[in-house]
């Protein structure tokens, strides 16, 4: 981390990237096959296209922010208009998977095949998709290599550091995330077990603050993970909002889309 750190931009003090992985209801057939016959359980995932994708939109205009959106393509075919929004406003889109199985499932061959039918499923709405995060942030033994190979500018997926990085004797960079600033781990409510009750907003901002404050001050790359499906409800919306104007509140923010984040760290590490 010491010795191979990117500078950002003039005047930046901390990166930002705002990124929203719109699972819809893939993660819900890929959690358990059985789903795909059960509607209220689809019926959540849905609510990420349906109703959050736009309320998200909306806020981001308003407040003039980027964000990236990591699509799995089936989610792109299915849901093409809502993902044709999001492209047209201008934010990015990367690759998370065809549909949502965990790569380490997953035969070489069948997920060097994933990763290039997601990719020419979202290249039809956008000319640059050159980003990487796995459904539910495993990767395989192979995942880093068929990056290389296939060109991938970055991967989204670490967990073991607060700025970019390039893999070793690749071309790719690491953007480092972590579950603490995963909206999922917090609020995420399993009907079938019932076993862990639903976060309060004031909770997790709590947790968000302590966290920004610590990358800013570190000058690293703030990584939020946000679900359409999950951040999406009106009282988690509104902590949001508050929680983005509070990062802009402090000098040498630098808001980007994780490509332009990877672009800025490619040309300092080199
Ligand atoms: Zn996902």
């Amino acid at each position: 981390m010491i010795n191979q750190s990117p500078t950002w931009p003039r005047n930046t003090q901390c990166a930002i990237a705002l990124t929203f992985d719109l699972d819809a209801e893939s993660v819900w057939i890929a959690d358990d096959p059985a789903n795909i016959d059960r509607p209220v359980a689809l019926s959540q995932g849905r609510y990420g296209p349906r109703v959050a994708v736009p309320l998200i939109l909306h806020m981001l205009q308003e407040m003039e922010l980027p964000a990236t959106f990591f699509v799995p393509g089936k989610v792109a075919e299915d849901h093409h208009e809502t993902v044709q929004a999001i492209a047209e406003a201008g934010h990015e889109l990367a690759v998370h998977g065809y549909t949502h199985v965990s790569p380490a499932s997953l035969s070489p061959a069948e997920e060097e095949q994933s990763l290039i039918r997601a990719r020419d499923v979202l290249r039809t709405f956008t000319d640059e998709v050159v980003g990487y995060r796995s459904p539910a942030w495993e990767l395989s033994p192979h995942t880093l290599g068929l990056l290389k190979k296939l060109d991938f500018a970055y991967s989204s997926n670490m967990m073991d550091d607060l700025r970019p990085y390039q893999h070793p004797e690749s071309s790719v960079i690491e953007l480092p995330v972590h579950w603490a600033l995963d909206d999922a781990a917090h609020f995420w409510f399993d009907a079938d077990s019932w076993n862990k009750k639903i976060a309060t907003p004031s909770e997790v901002r709590e947790i968000w603050e302590g966290e920004f404050e610590g990358i800013y001050d570190l000058g690293g790359a703030f990584v939020l993970t946000l679900h359409p499906q999950v951040i999406g409800r009106p009282h988690r919306l509104r902590m949001l909002r508050e929680f983005i104007s509070f990062m802009d509140s402090h000098s040498g923010v630098w808001f980007a889309t994780c490509a332009g984040i990877v672009e800025q760290a490619r040309s300092s590490l080199a």
